[in-house]
């Protein structure tokens, strides 16, 4: 059942229509407590009040899958006006971007100009860009656009997934680059993925363990309480120096955990996504942990709100949806 689930938010985060409707219904359908807002102006005070509690930020302009090459310019330029407010705020802040937005399934070219652009700006103001990992169709491009990057730049890096089986290897091709490892948030088949919780777990540990022992910094992305709790005693075994890594942890997820890995002494960057293009997002984070189903319901039955008809639209088509793939796949 749980994969199952799964399955359908993932689904629906690839699903086009819903995409392009959601940006013009706005941020509604509980997707406020995981999205700091939609502008950048309205992020500006949180990422303030974070770093006042020691905790630095990401920042991820929402978006992917563009195919109009003037939404990918425009990304691109979104893109360097917020990092003139980052400079200009002189926040504790990088920014993570997905290479689909800025026109990877338009041209690579197109793509690497544009990247070069944004991270020449951010260089200048001596800021952090990462390129966030996608599903493995992009996998190898990515990769290929970082590599192109890096001739010019050491100001970028990635991530890698430990539900992949080539994430080892990868790891030694970028032994001098500073990556976030993470468990990986699509849907992928078991010819180039591990499928259970318990080996993508142990190659978290196994990627993790590995990194902290080399010199780069490298940022733990993971809510999993177990996996933090193993990594802390390794770093103490093994006198790791705190200065080396940091843990991180997606805004609205475990906000207590964040706080009390900054009191324990622990480098702690919070990852905010923001924009009107939240939906692809939001289904992956319902994907990963249908719970979250409870704070949709909530927000649309909250009897201090009136309910929300942008909201009950989207859960009928939702549910829609379901009934039809719950049919085609002969599931009852
Ligand atoms: C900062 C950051 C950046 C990311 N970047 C990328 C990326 O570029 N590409 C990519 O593919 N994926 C990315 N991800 C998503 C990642 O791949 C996982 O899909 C996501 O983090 C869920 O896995 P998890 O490690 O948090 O653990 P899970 O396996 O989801 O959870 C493990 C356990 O932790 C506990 N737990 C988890 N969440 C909660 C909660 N909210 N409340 C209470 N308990 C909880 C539960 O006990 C659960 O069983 C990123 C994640 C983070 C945190």
């Amino acid at each position: 059942m749980k994969n199952i689930t799964r399955n359908f938010f993932i689904g629906l985060s690839n699903n086009k229509l819903l995409n392009e409707n959601a940006k013009r219904w706005g941020g509604c359908f509980g997707s406020s407590k995981f999205i700091a807002g939609t502008t950048i102006e309205s992020v500006v005070e949180t990422v303030k009040l974070l770093n006042q509690r020691g905790i630095s930020c990401t920042l991820d302009n929402l978006g992917e899958f563009v195919v109009d090459k003037l939404e990918a310019a425009q990304a691109k330029e979104h893109i360097l006006t917020i990092l003139d407010v980052i400079a200009k705020h002189k926040l504790d802040c990088h920014m993570s971007v997905k290479l689909t937005q800025l026109g990877l399934d338009i041209e690579q070219k197109f793509c690497v100009d544009n990247m070069r652009e944004i991270v020449e700006r951010a260089k200048n103001y001596n800021i952090f860009i990462n390129i966030d990992m996608e599903d493995h169709s992009h996998y190898v491009q990515t990769l290929k656009v970082l590599q192109v990057l890096r001739v010019d730049y050491d100001n970028i890096g990635t991530v890698v997934q430990s539900y992949l089986y080539r994430a080892e290897n990868d790891l030694e091709h970028l032994k001098d680059v500073r990556l976030r490892i993470v468990k990986g948030a699509y849907k992928e088949n078991e010819k180039v993925a591990y499928q259970t919780k318990k080996e993508i777990d142990r190659n978290f540990i196994l990627l993790a363990k590995k990194r902290l022992l080399g010199d780069t910094f490298t940022s733990i992305a993971t809510h999993d309480h177990h996996i933090i709790n193993e990594l802390k005693e390794f770093i103490k075994e093994n006198n790791i120096s705190k200065d080396r890594f940091e843990f991180q942890m997606l805004y609205g997820f475990r906000t207590e955990m964040h706080h009390e890995l900054v009191s324990q002494g622990y480098l702690f960057c919070t990852y905010i996504p923001f924009g009107k293009d939240w939906f692809g997002y939001f289904m992956r984070r319902l994907a990963e942990r249908p719970q979250n189903m409870n704070l949709i319901l909530k927000d649309l039955f909250d009897k201090r709100n009136k309910v929300k008809k942008k909201s009950v639209i989207t859960v009928a088509i939702a549910t829609a949806i379901l009934v039809v793939w719950r049919r085609k796949n002969k599931i009852i």
